[in-house]
């Protein structure tokens, strides 16, 4: 060990002098018995105290310090009720804990790398589903057009900079949201920079709240593209996840839309079923002068 940590070491167990853990930290070094994550690193998740023999089982020995050890939180989680004493095989616990420490500890990290390795497995299996599921949604050509009366000022065209900011901006002056969805609309945020659990980093191009005749609250996600830029599902998956995890309460419409020539726009309403994400409905709107509406 070098001086620097060894100092730390004796920091730490002057903290814990008083506290019976102490001889555990000591024994560990201030790293997780069970994977060896580094617990006095400033950036450390803290530590837990872990009862070898589970509390539930061996009430007799929650106080018994050679039953203690120090782990991160994880492995604490993930070690939870499991019994590292094999009793069907004549294993006794008084024995084990003074002779066989360290064959108990080894069970029990054996026990936690096969429930991390399974938890891992479920995350990578529900992000490969919808990876494989990823796909594009283009537009049917066959669509019936409305056509509304084009409320964008004059100037927001006169300064486009690029395709998806002005499509976002005449969705917002034309209240096309509103209209798809019927619903009454507020923009809340646009290119909002968020983070999805296993998902990583995500950006909402813009981002509604809504409410219906009855007073119900929706959250409507929107995805917006222009020039070549397809619509993805796998973006749809992700605001769906982030409107769940963000918003557990409000339902979510998710919407995309889609420059299809300069004056006609496909709006679409998407959804996550067990099979992917699919279409509820599609519908094309062509914004035209207002003098030759009607
Ligand atoms: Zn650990």
């Amino acid at each position: 060990m070098n001086d620097a940590r060894q100092e730390l070491v004796e920091q730490l167990l002057d903290v814990l002098k008083d506290h019976r853990l102490a001889h555990s930290v000591a024994a560990t070094r201030g790293y997780c018995a069970y994977c060896y994550s580094d617990l006095i690193q400033k950036n450390s998740q803290g530590y837990a105290k872990d009862h070898i023999l589970p509390r539930g089982t061996y009430e007799r020995y929650e106080d018994d310090e050679r039953n203690w050890i120090l782990s991160c939180h994880g492995c604490n989680e993930f070690k939870c009720t499991f019994d590292p004493v094999r009793a069907d095989q004549g294993e006794n616990a008084e024995d084990m804990l003074t002779r066989c420490h360290a064959e108990l500890i080894q069970r029990s990290r054996e026990h936690i790398r096969r429930k991390r390795a399974e938890s891992e497995g479920q995350w990578r299996d529900r992000t490969r589903r919808i990876v494989r599921g990823a796909d594009r949604i283009d537009p049917r050509i066959d669509r019936f057009i409305i056509d509304i009366p084009d409320a964008t000022p004059g100037l927001i065209r006169a300064y486009r900079l690029d395709d998806r900011q002005t499509l976002l901006a005449i969705m917002r002056y034309n209240r096309l949201i509103d209209m798809f969805l019927g619903l009454t609309t507020y923009s809340l945020q646009n290119h909002l920079r968020t983070a999805v659990k296993g998902m990583g980093p995500i950006e909402v191009d813009e981002l509604y709240i809504g409410i219906d005749k009855r007073g119900q609250h929706y959250v409507v996600p929107v995805q917006a593209k222009g020039g070549s830029d397809r619509i993805g599902t796998m973006q749809a998956a992700q605001y769906i996840s982030f409107v769940r995890e963000r918003f557990p309460d409000v339902p979510c419409r998710t919407i995309a839309a889609q420059f299809m020539d300069e004056e006609i726009i496909a709006m679409f309403e998407l959804t996550e079923r067990n099979d992917g994400i699919k279409v509820i409905e599609e519908r094309h709107y062509r914004l035209v002068p207002t003098k030759e509406s009607g």
